[in-house]
């Protein structure tokens, strides 16, 4: 959101029906505006616009769900942010993404309410959001040789192809265990409903932090900022 004027701020909203908007809400700054509840990062809720040359202009706003405790702890907080600037960045125009629009709500649904470690449904995230994007990276044969790779304990991963190397083929690229590899195509496999049931190891969780945020910097031209 970019404020302006003395009480106005635009807001860019992540709708169902349109995809990400860009909205006006007039004097949601002022301290009694009925508006400013909606005007704040991670709400989501119901909103009625009018449209005048193709300018979108906040005129009611309801909000169903503030997802609350995400502002109560910085770790929530960070990831709740970095899910929704990637969303930010990605999500198109004036085009409706239902997928993107599911994963990002029940995202922040599970950072806010679940009991997962915040950093596990933020990796959850990225693993389905590479999916929805259509970067799904190869995680169980060589991309150079074709070797099944699911027997060896540690492997390569390169950005630049797209994914799993073996030792042979890619000792430039970085190492990483077979048992993150693992984890992440879980990840990219489950139903949003089951982003609940994922408790990562700590040595898989720090690996895959590494490798997802250095590939969503290839892949998605973008950089986490924590
Ligand atoms: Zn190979």
């Amino acid at each position: 959101m970019t404020d302006y004027r003395e009480s106005d701020r635009i807001l860019n909203v992540l709708t169902r029906e349109r995809g990400l908007v860009a909205v006006t809400a007039r004097g949601c700054r002022k301290p009694k505006s009925k508006l400013a509840a909606f005007a704040s990062p991670f709400v989501y809720g119901e909103m009625e616009v009018n449209e005048r040359l193709g300018k979108l202009q906040l005129s009611g706003a309801a909000v169903l769900e503030s997802f609350y405790p995400i502002r109560e702890s910085y770790e929530q907080l960070v990831s709740a942010s970095c899910a929704v600037s990637a969303v930010a960045h990605l999500a198109p125009r004036e085009t409706p993404n239902d997928d993107l629009f599911v994963l990002l709500y029940n995202t922040l649904s599970l950072i806010a309410y679940g009991e997962n470690d915040p950093m596990d449904v933020e990796l959850c995230f990225w693993a389905k959001l590479f999916k929805i994007e259509g970067v799904a990276p190869t995680l169980t044969y060589c991309l150079k040789c074709g070797r099944d790779l699911r027997a060896e304990k540690e492997v390569r991963f390169s950005n630049s192809l797209g994914g799993s190397v073996c030792e042979a083929c890619g000792s430039a690229f970085k190492a990483v265990s077979t048992l993150s590899l693992e984890a992440l195509r879980r990840m990219m496999l489950i139903d949003v409903n089951e982003m609940r049931r994922v408790r990562l190891p700590e040595k898989v969780r720090a690996e895959l932090t590494s490798l997802i945020y250095s590939y969503a910097e290839y892949a998605l031209d973008f950089t986490v900022k924590r």
